[in-house]
């Protein structure tokens, strides 16, 4: 039989939840430890090890791993292995002195106000915050969302390894797609899938993500949309509301025995490039031997060039991932072509123009901007068929009549094509 990819420099995934039996214990002296409050980032994070998605790490980083990842993707604490992005937990210098060296202490999500996991503190270290900024995100602009966490962060990092304790709200909020990567790659081994592409998606799903997706399922046996859970921005849509969504594309456009539809705990950094390299990692460790990389993957503003996300792997050392990148240009509905298709096979250059109604003008390439169809979608006018399947516009338009106060979602002057960023 074939077999699926291994995950990331290790022969087996390495989860670091505590066994259900053990967790009360270790709860209970959790109870008498030092707290250290963990930001959103860390907390995703820590539920990321706990899954083994960030296998094979054992905690928090210390500060060789920080320096070797900033400057050369290595961590030397494990044989230099490739490791795109640090995963460190910062705390306040009072915090930090009160700690001793070897001590353990809980690890409390302040959101939600829960004892997440203990870790055994080995190093405590100071950073150039500027340094990890500009290699990781390539700005040091503070501007950057990314940016802007790092440099919020308190003064130490504190590194060792963890035991972690709970999954926080995902399993229950998100029961139909949260998954763990030994719960993927159980179902990939049951389907007898070896060759398995991540369609990452935080946005609804539209004809130009369902194209990636049939284009994946050409060249390899399967696809795993894997879509962020979690936290969200104003105006954006919930996941519930995008999973029926994507179920309404599967059952009614795909071969249902290809696609499986999953979710991940983790807190986007926009870091782009690099982000898109922490996304090959942890799809591997989910199973996957592809990733879809599109236009400006994790990318934010104008921050990185279109395809530096899809560069970026040609920039990495030889062998670094076993996971391969699937590069995708910019997809849309050309109305000359009169079929799905890209910046690299269509010749038609003009845009097509949808006016304030949603009605076609003329021009060639649908590029629906997310803030034109919100518009649309919204004011209950019609969105094109080109652009998404009318049982999608159905669930996102039942969403929206569900909504007591809609969101005021203003044109700007890319909303006809230019602004695609995601
Ligand atoms: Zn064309």
């Amino acid at each position: 039989m074939a077999k699926l990819v291994p995950p990331h420099g290790s022969d087996v995934l390495k989860p670091l939840l505590l066994p259900e039996a053990q967790r009360k214990a270790e709860f209970d002296k959790a109870a008498k430890l030092k707290k250290v409050p963990m930001t959103t980032r860390e907390t995703s994070d820590l539920i990321m090890m706990g899954i083994g998605a960030f296998t094979p790490l054992d905690g928090f980083m210390g500060y060789a791993d920080w320096k070797g990842i900033c400057d050369h993707y290595q961590m030397p604490s494990k044989n230099n292995l490739f490791w795109p992005i640090p995963i460190t937990l910062s705390a306040t210098k009072e915090l930090a002195d009160s700690i001793a060296l070897n001590e353990e202490v809980a690890l409390w999500d302040t959101e939600t106000d829960a004892i997440m996991g203990t870790m055994k503190v080995t190093e405590k270290y100071t950073i150039d915050k500027a340094h990890e900024c500009q290699q990781v995100f390539r700005t040091t602009d503070k501007e950057h969302p990314g940016v802007q966490k790092v440099m919020e962060q308190a003064e130490f990092n504190l590194a060792g390894p963890v035991k972690v304790l709970s999954e926080s709200y995902y399993p229950e909020m998100f029961a139909d797609i949260y998954q763990r990567p030994e719960e993927s790659r159980k179902i990939f081994e049951e389907r007898g899938w070896s060759t398995v592409a991540a369609l990452q998606l935080r946005n609804p799903m539209h004809n130009s993500h369902a194209y990636l997706a049939w284009i994946a399922i050409e060249v390899c046996d399967g696809v795993y949309i894997h879509q962020l859970v979690g936290k969200l921005k104003p105006g954006d849509i919930p996941a519930e509301v995008r999973v029926k969504a994507i179920d309404a594309l599967v059952n009614n456009y795909f071969r249902k025995e290809r696609v499986l539809q999953g979710g991940y705990p983790m807190e986007m950094r926009y870091a782009g490039p690099r982000e898109a390299l922490l996304h090959a990692v942890f799809r591997q460790n989910y199973g996957c031997s592809h990733l879809i990389v599109g236009r400006d993957h994790a990318g934010v503003g104008d921050y990185y060039g279109p395809f530096d996300a899809q560069r970026i792997f040609n920039e990495i050392p030889i062998g670094s991932l076993l996971l391969q990148p699937l590069a995708m240009d910019w997809t849309f509905y050309c109305y000359e072509c009169g079929t799905m298709a890209s910046m690299k096979t269509c010749p038609h250059e003009s845009k097509a123009v949808i006016d304030e109604e949603g009605n076609y003008k003329g021009g060639a390439r649908l590029l629906l901007s997310g803030t034109l169809l919100r518009k649309l979608m919204s004011e209950g006018k019609p969105v094109p068929k080109e652009f998404s399947k009318p049982e999608v516009i159905k669930i996102l338009n039942e969403y929206y009549d569900t909504l007591e106060e809609k969101v005021e979602v203003k044109l700007h002057k890319f909303a006809t094509g230019g602004d695609q960023k995601k």
